[in-house]
């Protein structure tokens, strides 16, 4: 305990295996007493697999600051060439469904293959009520402790385009970092699990047996991106009914047109609990990626989402340049007093302050 206190507050390199949770009382503590790491400082320990190190990279990549967000694109431009190697795996479900049970299960499954697990979470909830559909009790505590898996919160500020650039870009420092797959987990309930499908190779949707998909807050959207879905809770009583949806689910995907991976998703029953279907999600895992490889939708696939990412960038920091403005800061409040005392129209309004930062 002593231990893991001291080497997560220290920024001396070759620091292992460091506690990776507390990273924002540990930058709060560092800007105060100590100079932050350089650009080459950082990519070297990210690629050394330096888990502080890549702790405090994400932690700048997350701040809305400047100066961090410059430092953080230095240090991102250093890690991509050794980025792209991993698999990246989306899991959405409702609450309640077994999101974090099943990356657990499958994640220790992958360890003993020796693989090297990184697990982050889209969950814009969190920015707006302080609290996160994704909980904020321990989650999957085997797989924390273990060395070869990093678990990263979603970043706890932002819109949800700003989330999800910040995810795609932790998800280069993970990949630079020597994780060979990648979780990305979201809340299946809003938007945030199209933003996921945007930035992975490998999308699963977890339903449960005996809930009709209403119930399960579950749009066909949603259906209609997966690339496998998993009918979690197979175990005791529940069996038989899941074997029931699974047939259900498998007849509703044959309705739905062919996915433009030329893939015909597939439907599993799993206990995440009891560790079953686990392999057998992980072989049809194994099958799309060679499917897809061999008929270039999954490079292909790549391309296009490296094209979105310029035009969400360029939205991103357009955006807070222009609110980062200090006069269009200072004129807003102003502006909307007037708009709100019908002094001011508020096509007028806007246009007066993106000229701010049109000069
Ligand atoms: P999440 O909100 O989707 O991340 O769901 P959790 O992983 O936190 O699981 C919610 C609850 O369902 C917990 O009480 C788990 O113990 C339970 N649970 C998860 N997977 C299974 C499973 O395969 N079988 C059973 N019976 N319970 C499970």
């Amino acid at each position: 305990m002593k231990k893991e206190k001291k080497s997560a507050l220290s920024v001396k390199k070759g620091v292992e295996n460091a506690k990776t949770v507390n990273e924002n009382s540990v930058l709060r503590f560092k800007k105060t007493k100590k100079k932050l790491l350089s650009v080459k400082e950082f990519s070297e320990g990210i690629r050394n697999g330096d888990m502080t190190v890549l702790s405090k990279a994400i932690t700048l990549i997350e701040s809305s600051k400047p100066e961090h967000q410059k430092k953080a694109q230095e240090i991102i431009g250093e890690c991509i060439p050794y980025s792209g190697k991993s698999v990246r795996i989306g899991i959405t479900g409702v609450p309640g469904v077994g999101k974090s049970t099943f990356i657990e299960s499958l994640g220790i499954f992958l360890i003993e293959k020796g693989r090297k697990i990184a697990v982050l979470a889209i969950d814009p909830s969190s920015s707006r009520s302080g609290g996160s559909i994704l909980g904020d009790k321990t989650r999957m505590e085997k797989l924390s402790a273990h060395k070869n898996a990093f678990i990263r919160p979603s970043p706890s500020a932002g819109t949800l385009g700003g989330v999800a650039r910040k995810t795609a870009e932790t998800v280069i420092l993970c990949e630079a970092a020597g994780f060979d797959t990648v979780f990305i987990e979201t809340v299946g309930v809003g938007q945030s699990e199209v933003a996921v499908s945007s930035m992975v190779d490998f999308f699963m949707l977890l339903m449960l047996a005996g809930a009709g998909d209403e119930l399960q807050g579950i749009k066909r959207g949603i259906m209609e991106t997966a690339d496998l879905i998993v009918i979690n809770k197979a175990d005791g009583d529940n069996v038989k009914n899941a074997t029931l949806a699974k047939a259900q689910y498998q007849n509703a995907l044959h309705l739905f047109p062919p996915a433009e991976s030329g893939w015909q998703p597939k439907v599993v029953t799993a206990s995440a609990e009891k560790g079953t279907g686990i392999k057998e999600v992980w072989n049809l895992t194994d099958d799309y990626l060679n499917f897809t490889k061999k008929n270039n939708f999954f490079f292909e696939k790549r391309k296009l989402q490296a094209k979105m990412r310029m035009y969400e960038t360029i939205d991103e920091t357009l955006k807070n340049r222009f609110y980062n403005n200090p006069e269009v800061k200072r004129k807003l409040k102003e502006f909307e007093e007037l708009i709100l005392n019908g002094e001011l129209s508020p096509y007028a309004a806007a246009n007066m302050l993106l000229q701010i930062t049109d000069s």
